[in-house]
């Protein structure tokens, strides 16, 4: 299984870039983003309190995000080609128990890219979605919140996959053509 993560600040570009991947490579897409916004949709009480913390611009407990990968992982089909995680990790603890779980079923993480994009372009792309798809945490001040959470909380993880050789980069602002060329020559290089 080639298991890859696509780690960036808040609007570095992970939901495009993942998408353009899972068309050329087959993988599975799993927007830990979009799955929780699921949840909200649906209207549970577990939605309710997800929604609270969205729009604050703060992080879902690990331990709810770790319950929800386990079930994912266990879930995938066995000829599974492999998982594009976007969104995920976002914490030491949730990169570590992600290792744990695909060591435990005799998978890896093949590697993790990094978009590295300005934060000044970075806020100016988030408002410009914020107006485009009304996302209730992509305004002026829960973008700043998210990036300073950013910032303290997934940030460090990057020395993390350093530490494990597993960490890639690209520069995320420019042509997305581009982007997405650098990003498969990282794939095909795993
Ligand atoms: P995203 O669509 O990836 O920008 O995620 C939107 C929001 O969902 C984030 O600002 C967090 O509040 C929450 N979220 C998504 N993924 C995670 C995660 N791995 N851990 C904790 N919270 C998450």
């Amino acid at each position: 299984m080639l298991n890859i993560i696509l780690c960036g600040a808040p609007g570095s570009g992970k939901g495009t870039q993942s998408d353009f991947i899972v068309e050329k490579y087959g993988l599975q897409h799993l927007s830990t983003g979009d799955v929780l916004r699921a949840e909200i949709k649906s209207g549970s009480a577990l939605g309710q309190e997800i929604e609270a913390i969205i729009s604050n611009g703060n992080l879902v407990p690990d331990e709810k995000m770790i319950a929800l990968i386990e079930n994912f992982i266990a879930s995938l089909p066995s000829d599974s080609k492999g998982v594009i995680f976007d969104g995920f990790p976002r914490t030491l603890p949730q990169a570590e128990e992600l290792k744990r779980m695909l060591t435990r079923r005799g998978h890896s993480i093949a590697g993790m890219i990094e978009l590295d994009v300005p934060e000044d372009k970075l806020i100016e792309r988030l408002i410009k979605r914020g107006q485009l798809q009304g996302r209730t945490d992509d305004n002026e001040e829960t973008i700043r919140k998210r990036l300073d959470v950013y910032r303290r909380q997934t940030e460090p993880l990057i020395g993390w996959f350093k530490n494990e050789g597993l960490h890639h980069r690209v520069d995320g602002y420019g042509e997305l053509d581009r982007i997405f060329a650098d990003v498969c020559q990282i794939i095909d290089s795993l």
